[in-house]
């Protein structure tokens, strides 16, 4: 059975690239009929950050995807945090010891900080050398015995190549290059290698499905399921996500942040949609707006393209209007988008003057924003300053200088007219004839009668919004 998992460390927030690798995970798992996994990798203690675990957690269930099994969701694999399986580590690590796989290091400080001065000197790459591998058995009993500080280091040997999902034949030989790994430190807390293939063989996982980034642990990672004598998973590296202008992401540009695009207004469809336009691994093409159950049908792993994916920054609004519009469409979602609306109008104008504010219900707020769609890009928009007329009535002082007798003749035309832009038009163009000014004029008074602006939206289009009743409710206003 599929099962795969996401295992981020809760150092920051959720960025762009982490959602991917959750969505990859996630696609792949229900298009599987597996598993889906979350492991909060938090061994680094000095590294974490307060409330990142929650916002990761938050984060991933806004977007949909909802782990199977996790720190909220339970499951018989658990715990699922790595901070809580640290009795592990330390039992497995004794099996590797006993294998000859590993052994206790003793080096201090010192002599590791002598080791790189000297390497440096010598213009080489700082690695350590081993020297605890060598240690006689008596050696190590004796060290043991008086105490000293030690750490657990791994012993690399020639590695083997593997075939990856997504990249084919890999073969990144650190043996010999590299000098054996710490996997269990001096605290007793394990390194990343440890939990991760600890882990990743006790929770059950079939395919490991992650960033490129971690390419280069692979080798060593099989060759510690070796050492245990464990079946290791398959292994699917996804390409490095980038900028439309070819630099490199990092999780310190904050502004990619989910939280942060959340806050924006960018739609959880929306951003998964975009998100996945890099890199391919679909198919049929996915459009702006897929479900969730769409991309589940269409998505295939070995799709996914090796080429490092450039992300247009710049089309995000675009996929968001799309779903913007999807949802003022779909009847289900009308309700929340009005309380939505209603609460951004009065967060943003509920202090101005209550009698100049529109309390908009259900049909007002259905036709502004079929109306507004194609000017804005999220719900925001709608409270900016070029819209803020749809909420606040003109104040009558501003409109004094208009003659009382054709706001009178105004509203008596409108009262009879019917509310279509074609009769609304000869309404006024025949109100224009009667009261002897241009036409021109006449919707110049009229623009700023319904909505205080001297230039703007087509005043038959403004009536169509506002309808009868607002239309008429403005220009009383006007008259007093
Ligand atoms: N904890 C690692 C991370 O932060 C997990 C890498 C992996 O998936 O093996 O991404």
């Amino acid at each position: 059975r599929v099962r795969v998992r996401f295992a981020p460390s809760p150092t920051g927030l959720l960025h762009l690239g982490g959602l991917r690798t959750a969505l990859y995970n996630f696609l792949f798992a229900h298009s599987k009929k597996g598993v889906f996994i979350l492991r909060i990798e938090d061994t680094d203690q000095s590294r974490l950050v307060p409330g990142a675990t929650q916002q990761l957690i938050d984060d991933l269930e806004w977007a949909g995807v909802h782990p199977d099994e996790g720190p909220t969701s339970g499951g018989d694999h658990g715990p699922y945090f790595q901070s809580e399986r640290i009795h592990i580590y330390r039992e497995e690590v004794e099996k590797l010891i006993k294998r000859n796989a590993a052994y206790y290091c003793f080096c201090t400080e010192n002599r590791l900080e002598l080791l790189r001065k000297d390497a440096l000197r010598n213009r080489k790459v700082p690695k350590y050398d081993n020297h605890c591998r060598h240690l006689s058995s008596d050696e190590v009993k004796a060290k043991l015995a008086s105490g000293l500080s030690k750490c657990v280091r791994f012993k690399l040997v020639p590695s083997e190549p593997y075939t990856d999902i997504v990249y084919g034949r890999i073969n990144h030989d650190v043996h010999d290059i590299e000098g054996d790994p710490i996997i269990l430190k001096t605290d007793g807390w394990p390194t990343y290698h440890l939990a991760n293939v600890v882990d990743d063989h006790m929770m059950d996982i079939s395919h490991v499905i992650r960033g490129v980034e971690w390419m280069p642990s692979t080798n060593k990672h099989l060759m510690i399921y070796k050492a245990f004598g464990y079946e290791p998973p398959m292994f699917g590296h996804i390409p490095l996500l980038l900028n439309s202008d070819g630099t490199k992401f990092s999780k310190r540009q904050g502004d990619l942040s989910i939280k942060a695009l959340r806050q924006e207004g960018i739609l959880p469809r929306a951003l998964v949609n975009f998100v996945l336009q890099a890199g391919s691994g679909f198919d049929a093409q996915v459009n702006n707006t897929s479900s969730m159950e769409d991309l589940i049908s269409s998505f295939q792993i070995d799709k996914i393209s090796t080429n490092s994916c450039r992300l247009p920054f710049t089309k995000l609004p675009d996929f968001n209007r799309s779903e913007l519009a999807r949802r003022v469409s779909d009847p289900n979602y009308l309700k929340q988008l009005v309380t939505e609306v209603q609460t951004l109008v009065a967060d943003k104008f509920g202090e101005t003057n209550d009698a100049d504010v529109v309390v908009p219900d259900e049909t007002y707020v259905s036709t502004v924003l079929h109306w507004c769609l194609p000017r804005i890009t999220k719900l925001s928009d709608l409270v900016s300053d070029n819209l803020k007329f749809l909420w606040v009535m003109p104040k009558a002082s501003s409109l004094s200088d208009i003659d009382p007798g054709l706001l009178e003749a105004l509203e008596m035309k409108l009262e009879k007219s019917s509310f279509d832009q074609k009769s609304l038009v000869s309404s006024m163009k025949s109100l224009a004839s009667e009261q002897q000014i241009s036409y021109k004029n006449l919707m110049h008074i009229l623009r700023k009668v319904l909505s205080g602006l001297e230039t703007g939206p087509g005043v038959a289009e403004m009536m169509m919004v506002f309808r009868k009743d607002l239309s008429l409710e403005r220009i009383r206003r006007a008259k007093m």
